[in-house]
């Protein structure tokens, strides 16, 4: 049964390689719980906070806070009761470091360093001014234990060293990059464990936690492959198994640089304020160097575990299209109901303004407005934030279309000679400044279409949002008055109402509309 970990060391916020590492070791592990019920298969969430400098408690909220909202919920991690392979954080588990030092120190595997800083820096000179790679020139690997004693007594200080053994070669299978050797010796000079001040040191961490967690497959980034022959020597020292390891490439820019903050938004936080869903973002990750093999890219989460398979994951980089991430993100909308699209664009509206800052959150107004938001954005939206971006250009929060903006443009124009614009715009906006076309009044906009006899109630899924007006029968009769329909009659109408030429229906934008005057938890329009 597959026991997998995620160990991110909290520096930072999580980045898109990092979401799709952990997405890659949660998908084998919760396979293997499918395979094997009842079995020890774990996804293990693994603090690595050796780095007391750089890592921060804001770090490992933030990084948790985002697992949790791709859904990658670990089964043993930090803060855990009743896991058997704990503590989960680096900077809790000193004394299984030491202990695992210890034991190598009595095997003969490890030995003491009294080397001080001037020796070693010296050592560095010499080495280098002769032309060589600096590197620890194992000066006390073979020291007199009379001497090593004297020392010790003498409480001077010193550092574990791992003894690399002569000649040894590490070879692994790695299940993307298939074979990779390194001769040891010439790879790595005795390199430290636990430092003078008692503080173990990354690499060996690694190790010694891999092993007693009972890791099997290790899943991380590609420049961590290095890191590999320290771990593999600690394991094999230690006479643990080593895990299996699988190293992804690198994600890329569309330019083919390593994706950085230059090519847009690279954590993943960003991605959910941009209103992406967590099971599209998920999907989207799988993608970056895995297919199917058949040209099927949309998959839920449930299909995802069934279908993933790390023997597919390819060894070329992969490139990060936000493009193709938007549409895998449309695809995921259009599979949900408008119910359950709401609480994501709810969000949204909150922080885009639109909500009162004493809004009751939970209130009918809010869900009310929400939702027709939501269903009024609801074909045509690839993230969620374009149902709030929507929302404001219907209500024309920051966009009063003026006749003047649209002096330059003559399709604008052309469309206003038409329809009859004015004639319209008189009707519909009860314009306030002659030869302006501001926004109007919502009050006055709405109440040039309430009807009493004409209220519609919108139903769908459950959710009913009640109108003072059936804005389609009004906008026929409209027609009718004025001797225009069709596309001479919505097109300006659309116009008057949003500034925009083209985009829905203008119907339901005045419901929308509607809604957002009456409601009580959403900011007044003209505040
Ligand atoms: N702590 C490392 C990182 O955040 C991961 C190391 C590993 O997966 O072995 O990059």
């Amino acid at each position: 049964p597959p026991r997998m970990r995620f160990a991110p060391s909290p520096t930072g916020s999580l980045h898109v390689g990092g979401a799709r590492t952990a997405l890659y070791n949660w998908l084998v592990a919760k396979k293997g719980q499918m395979d094997y019920p009842g079995s020890n298969a774990a996804f293990v969430l693994r603090v690595e906070d050796t780095d007391v400098a750089r890592s921060t408690k804001e770090s490992e909220a933030s990084v948790i806070a985002d697992l949790k909202w791709l859904g990658l919920i670990w089964d043993e991690g930090p803060d855990m009761e009743g896991t058997n392979y704990g503590p989960y954080r680096q900077s809790e588990r000193s004394d299984i470091y030491f202990a695992a030092a210890q034991r190598l120190l009595q095997d003969g595997k490890a030995y003491r360093c009294f080397c001080t800083p001037e020796e070693l820096e010296e050592m560095k000179a010499e080495q280098e001014s002769r032309g060589e790679t600096p590197r620890y020139d194992g000066r006390w690997r073979d020291a007199d234990p009379a001497l090593v004693k004297k020392m010790m007594d003498e409480g001077r200080p010193y550092t574990v060293r791992f003894k690399v053994p002569s000649n040894s070669r590490i070879v692994i299978e790695d299940v993307i990059r298939g074979t990779v050797a390194w001769d040891a010796e010439a790879t790595v000079g005795d390199f430290i464990l636990l430092r003078s001040s008692g503080v173990p040191v990354y690499n060996f961490c690694v190790a010694v936690d891999d092993a007693a967690m009972g890791i099997t497959t290790v899943v991380r980034a590609e420049e961590h492959l290095t890191n590999t022959v320290r771990q593999a020597l600690a394991l094999d020292a230690l006479n643990a198994p080593r895990p299996r390891y699988a190293h992804c490439s690198l994600i890329l820019g569309e330019d083919k640089q390593k994706l950085s903050k230059r090519h847009g938004a690279t954590s993943c936080d960003q991605y959910r304020l941009d209103g992406f869903l967590p099971d599209a973002m998920i999907n989207y990750l799988a993608l970056l160097g895995w297919n199917d093999g058949t040209d099927n890219e949309i998959f839920t989460r449930e299909e995802l575990i069934d279908a993933f398979d790390l023997n597919r994951v390819v060894k070329s980089p992969s490139v990060f299209d936000i493009e193709k991430l938007k549409w895998v993100n449309g695809q995921h909308l259009k599979m949900m109901s408008v119910t359950d699209v709401c609480p994501y664009v709810q969000d949204q509206l909150q922080w885009a303004g639109f909500f009162k800052a004493d809004a009751n959150m939970e209130s009918q107004s809010v869900s009310d407005f929400t939702f027709a938001c939501t269903s009024l954005a609801k074909t045509m939206m690839d993230t969620t934030k374009d149902a709030a971006i929507n929302a404001k250009t219907v209500l024309g929060y920051g966009l009063p279309p003026k006749f003047e903006d649209l002096a330059d443009d003559s399709e604008a124009k052309e469309m206003i000679k038409r329809g009859n614009f004015y004639v319209i715009a008189q009707k519909l906006l009860s314009m306030q400044d002659e030869g302006l076309l501001v926004m109007p009044d919502p009050a006055n906009l709405l109440s040039a279409f309430a009807d009493e006899d004409a209220q519609k109630v919108d139903t769908a899924n459950g959710h009913s949002c009640q109108y003072t007006a059936d804005y389609m029968k009004q906008m026929k009769v409209l027609a009718k008055e004025l001797g225009v329909k069709g596309k001479n009659l919505f097109h300006p109408a659309r116009l008057a109402l949003t500034g925009e030429m083209s985009g829905q229906d203008v119907t339901k934008q005045l419901s929308l509309l509607e809604l957002a005057v009456q409601a009580d938890d959403v900011i007044d329009l003209d505040s």
